[in-house]
């Protein structure tokens, strides 16, 4: 039924694995003002504070205790048996999604896994803890790395990309994000305008400047599975209890 899929999930898809994000809604992130650790100016006030903060996340998420929940799994699941195109886009700065499976996978805001050289934007899987030692082997001489999380003020990556698969999907997806904040809010724009269907699936039920043409209100853990399977049963997606 459908040739071109593409998923953008959010931080409710991660909460349900037990990690907030910067997108959380309180200013906040982990008790750290956003200010403080989420801007280029935070960062230029206090690089050993930030990079404390992202070395915490970053043993938190390879602590054992978070796991990619059955949303991911069914995410994951839809790109090994799906025949047409999918492409996730996600929002999230964990490695949920890479854990449950899943390849064609494009991170806007970032990967809390990698490092980046501030003056060659080239990235690197972290082994070791950002600190005065973690340096770049692009460069002479070599430049500490910064965390490969896009702050506020930043552009978010892989636009070209994204507005791409956007043009030619049709089906838009949206997993625990409210859709309302730039650029990813225009994503539903783009896909309606151009004839996709677009679905909606989040714990808050939309509000009456909601774009989506449809909306499963619901555990991201609950819904996903079901939207998958029908999916894959070459159904079309309705607002019906059994989609
Ligand atoms: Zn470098």
């Amino acid at each position: 039924m459908y040739q071109q899929i593409v998923v953008l999930t959010g931080a409710g898809i991660s909460a349900e694995s037990g990690l907030r994000t910067f997108r959380d809604q309180d200013g906040l992130w982990e008790e750290h003002h956003i200010e403080d650790v989420a801007t280029p100016e935070g960062y230029e006030r206090d690089v050993e504070l930030v990079e404390r903060f992202y070395n915490s996340r970053w043993q938190q998420l390879h602590s054992g205790t978070v796991e990619p929940n059955a949303a991911h799994l069914a995410l994951a699941r839809l790109e090994a048996e799906f025949t047409g195109q999918l492409l996730i886009i996600t929002q999230n700065v964990d490695d949920l999604h890479e854990r449950a499976g899943s390849r064609r996978l494009l991170h806007m805001h970032g990967e809390l896994s990698k490092g980046r050289c501030p003056r060659s934007r080239q990235t690197f899987i972290l082994r070791d803890p950002f600190g005065p030692k973690n340096c770049c082997t692009c460069c002479i001489p070599a430049q500490r790395l910064r965390p490969h999380i896009v702050w506020f003020g930043e552009m978010p990556l892989g636009m070209d990309r994204i507005h791409d698969a956007l043009d030619h999907c049709d089906l838009f997806i949206a997993i625990g994000t409210s859709g309302t904040v730039y650029p990813a809010a225009g994503f539903v724009d783009a896909a309606n305008h151009h004839g996709a269907q677009t679905v909606e699936v989040n714990m808050i039920p939309p509000d009456r400047h909601c774009q989506f043409q449809y909306h499963l209100t619901g555990k991201a853990g609950e819904l996903v599975p079901q939207l998958v399977n029908t999916i894959l049963a070459g159904r079309v997606i309705s607002s019906e209890p059994n989609l």
